[in-house]
């Protein structure tokens, strides 16, 4: 595996590459990699791209420095894992590589409702400061595939909604996602859990799965979403923030399950004070 920490390197080996015909799929990260990250990689690998990870904590998407300077941060590990799955390349840029000196500019992008709501609502500035990494990231690698984790369903709509407005030349690919053995949706934040609490956060799990059933047996939607917030604040230090079931293209409530042919249904839930997310497509229609 390559390593490149600057921009003008990466393009170089980029252009290699593509001059004797090979393809790119590019996969984004903040690194602390786990089985979730690395199933993306798989999935590139797997359609005979050159791999390219990058690893970069932007801080313009942290709206708790809190949560910035504890972001977990295991370089050497990380790349075991890459080296270890078959990754092409490593793109470990610093800050000043994503944003030159002098360049506060920030792209004319409004992902409208889609970016308002939950995560949007929660965490102030955070998908403004996501998009722009990621057209920042799409501007240097420009690569053919995009993948991309359903664990992160909100973000990958509005990068969806990116792509199309800006008319970008690249693929978007959604990886399932990957979840511990008790349910628990892996997650780079995980590892600041105590063991009670990671073993109890199989909670959010069983309560999209317990909500599904009701959805199915057509309970109303208000009574589902009021149960699983009850079920999600049982536990002491479980304070949920949102259960939402909505429409996964619009993402405006759902009343019934006839209201859409593409339900999904989403949940923060802050647990010892770390916020974990997770959701579950209920139906989908082909
Ligand atoms: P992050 O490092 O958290 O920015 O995540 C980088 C990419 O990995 C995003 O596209 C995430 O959606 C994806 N990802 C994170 N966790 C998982 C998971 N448990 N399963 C599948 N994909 C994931």
């Amino acid at each position: 595996m390559e390593t490149f920490n600057r921009v003008s390197d990466l393009r170089n080996w980029i252009q290699q590459r593509r001059s004797e015909g090979f393809t790119i799929g590019f996969i984004p990260t903040m690194g602390a990699l786990h089985a979730g990250h690395l199933s993306l990689v798989e999935a590139s690998i797997g359609n005979g791209d050159y791999t390219i990870v990058s690893i970069y904590v932007n801080p313009r998407q942290f709206n708790d420095p809190d949560d910035l300077q504890k972001y977990p941060r295991p370089i050497e590990e990380d790349i075991r894992l890459l080296v270890e799955t078959g990754t092409s390349v490593l793109f470990l840029p610093d800050d000043n590589d994503i944003y030159p000196a002098g360049d506060s500019s920030s792209i004319d992008f409004d992902p409208g409702y889609v970016a308002e709501v939950m995560e949007g609502k929660f965490r102030q500035g955070h998908f403004k400061g996501m998009a722009e990494v990621v057209y920042r990231l799409l501007m240097i690698v420009q690569p053919d595939k995009l993948y991309m984790g359903q664990k992160d369903f909100q973000q990958l709509t509005i990068v969806r909604k990116l792509i199309h407005d800006f008319r970008l030349p690249v693929m978007l690919e959604m990886g399932q996602t990957v979840r511990e053995p008790n349910g628990l949706a892996m997650s780079s934040r995980n590892v600041r859990l105590s063991e009670e609490a990671r073993t109890k956060s199989a909670i959010i799990y069983s309560t999209l799965m317990e909500s599904k059933r009701m959805f199915e047996e057509d309970d109303p939607i208000e009574s589902i979403k009021e149960k699983a917030l009850q079920a999600l604040s049982l536990y002491e230090g479980f304070d949920p923030e949102y259960f939402e079931i909505v429409d996964g293209i619009t993402f405006r409530d759902i009343q019934s399950r006839h209201d859409s042919q593409f339900v999904v249904a989403l949940t923060a839930v802050k647990v010892e004070g770390i916020r974990l997310i997770d959701n579950m497509i209920w139906t989908r229609s082909e």
